[in-house]
């Protein structure tokens, strides 16, 4: 989408580095971001294939209104097709424009336990993990070991709506 702004109640604007995923989980069944490219084809010429965007990264730097943006409304950071060395230039980015709050949601929590100890997690971002049931929730708990100031579950029940961001 070419548009940054947003309808989310919870924040101001989205970038997304990356777009397309693949469905890991019952709670990706109406993934709303594959509705959109669907909806969309024009601005999405990948469709919902993964899609690495290094043109994208300068975004937020030239925002100069601090605003809550949302990373990868459009994908998942953290999916296994995200090189490492790209995921280090998204923090980067975040590390390098303190006037704004980054929300970053992922699906993917087994890959972000693996990486956290690679990453420099900024402190301007909060870093959420979907969760769908309890055993997601118990396999989650781990995370509270990784160093970010602030660090949320999302708590989904989206079998019969559109849903996720991931
Ligand atoms: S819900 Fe999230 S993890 Fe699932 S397919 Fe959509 S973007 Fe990917």
């Amino acid at each position: 989408m070419s548009s940054t702004h947003t309808g989310i109640e919870w924040t101001d604007k989205t970038w997304n580095p990356t777009t397309g995923c693949d469905k890991i989980s019952p709670g990706c069944l109406h993934c709303y971001a594959e509705a959109l490219t669907q909806r969309f084809p024009k601005n999405f010429p990948n469709g919902f294939a993964l899609s690495l965007h290094p043109e994208r990264l300068e975004e937020p730097l030239r925002w100069r209104t601090p605003s809550r943006i949302f990373v990868n409304s459009m994908s998942d950071l953290f999916h296994k097709d995200v090189p490492l060395d790209f995921i280090r230039q998204v923090f980067s980015v975040i590390h390098s424009t303190p006037w704004h709050v980054y929300q970053i949601l992922t699906k993917r929590h087994e890959r972000l336990g693996d990486l956290a100890s690679k990453l420099d997690f900024p402190e301007n971002v909060w870093l959420g993990v979907s969760v769908e049931n309890q055993k997601m929730f118990l396999s989650v708990v781990f995370y509270q070991q990784i160093d970010v100031l602030q660090f949320f579950l999302e708590i989904q029940d989206c079998q019969e709506q559109f849903c996720s961001f991931c």
